[in-house]
């Protein structure tokens, strides 16, 4: 039945061999730079690769101020820490994410509240965020207050979703409006852009993943972006166990984290973003030739986001209209030899967040009904 798409993936890909969803490429200069470092002993905690790497991601994406961090989970995590969130607060976010986003959120001791996603972006939707806002809640002195639970909504973590910008600006506007923080999960969208302005600095704070399946990746990392010097302090000094600099003095101020990038992985991701514009122009042309491709299929609306965005082509989607169609397609893809996948499980259908408060989420619904993931790698 998806015979011609199976046949159109083996052929952009000249390969006959088993094709997976994404698979990073080490193609620059990433043996010489980890040689370099382990000559260097500095692997660890410190080391040139590290500072280079912040310095380099800030000029990309526009950011005053990089924190790299161990994953970008732990980026979560501090950067949720920073915006105040504390035992018992409320923090929104959507029910379509990786489910990163909602751990981080619990080990603050707060609890996700799902609002829905926009059918065109995948992402936090606007519309849905104002109206359950003013439906619900009500400001009192600077807290936004849930009238349903009485908890205080700190934050909101909108996402966007295999690299597609959502309505960030529109959310960044209502999360003002409403004293709530604003922390976006960029993890997926390095080189994404939304009216020309890098993903992950409309918030106070951003948080970008360096995982083995991202646009680039050092086999893990993260990273924090802000333009707020105080958080970026903050956000250095939380993840690197905070402690009080000193020559030789062991001294901490607070509770801190073990979230410091290693400077070995550093190396690696310095070679990877070398690569990144290349990358980006190889996912690019990727993405048009699936376009091209999907324009004839009635059956298939290949996903391309809006207008106002210029996404990094992460992870292509295709929507398969007949709700019957999806798992035909993800049997004969994955038999074939073709990795393809569906959307993540509904964070609201997680055991562990299965109590927490849900808002109408139609389009989330409706979405993971029928996206699915199709081979995305840069194609060498
Ligand atoms: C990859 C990812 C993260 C976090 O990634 P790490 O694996 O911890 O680096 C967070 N949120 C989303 C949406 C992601 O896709």
């Amino acid at each position: 039945m998806y015979d011609q798409v199976i046949d159109f993936i083996r052929d952009i890909y000249d390969e006959k061999g088993y094709i997976p969803l994404h698979e990073p490429k080490f193609i620059g200069n990433e043996k010489k730079y980890l040689s370099d470092c382990i000559d260097s002993t500095f692997v660890s905690s410190s080391g040139r690769f590290i500072d280079d790497l912040e310095e380099h991601l800030a000029h990309f994406t526009g950011a005053k101020y990089v924190v790299a961090t161990s994953n970008g989970t732990a980026a979560l995590h501090i950067s949720l820490l920073l915006a105040g969130v504390s035992l018992n607060d409320e923090v929104i976010t959507q029910p379509l994410t990786f489910i990163a986003s909602c751990n981080a959120i619990n080990y603050c001791g707060a609890k996700p509240l799902f609002i829905d996603v926009d059918r065109d972006t995948m992402g936090l939707s606007p519309e849905a965020l104002s109206s359950f806002l003013s439906a619900n809640t009500k400001v009192i002195g600077k807290q936004c207050i849930n009238k349903l639970t009485g908890r205080v909504i700190k934050a909101c973590v909108p996402m966007h979703t295999f690299g597609h910008p959502c309505r960030i600006d529109e959310i960044k506007e209502i999360c003002d409006l409403n004293n709530i923080k604003l922390v976006e999960d960029s993890a997926e969208s390095l080189g994404s852009f939304f009216k020309g302005r890098h993903t992950g600095t409309f918030g106070q704070l951003g948080v970008i993943s360096f995982n083995g399946n991202k646009v680039i990746t050092g086999g893990a990392g993260g990273c924090i972006l802000t333009d707020d010097k105080d958080l970026f302090k903050k956000a250095r000094h939380l993840t690197t166990t905070a402690k009080i600099p000193h020559k030789w003095e062991y001294n901490h101020d607070e509770i801190g984290y073990n979230y410091r990038l290693p400077n070995i992985i550093a190396a690696l991701l310095m070679a990877q973003l070398e690569n990144l514009d290349a990358f980006l122009i190889n996912k690019k042309k990727l993405t048009e030739n699936y376009k091209d491709f999907f324009s004839s299929k009635k059956d298939i609306e290949f996903v391309q986001g809006i207008e106002e965005s210029s996404p990094n082509n992460w992870l292509n989607s295709i929507i398969l209209k007949d709700l019957s169609q999806r798992d035909i397609f993800l049997e004969e893809t994955n038999h074939n030899g073709i990795m393809t996948r569906p959307i993540w499980t509904l964070m609201n259908k997680i055991d562990m967040f299965k109590d927490c408060y849900c808002d109408s989420i139609e389009n989330s619904l409706w979405l993971n009904d029928r996206v699915v993931n199709i081979p995305s790698s840069v194609i060498v």
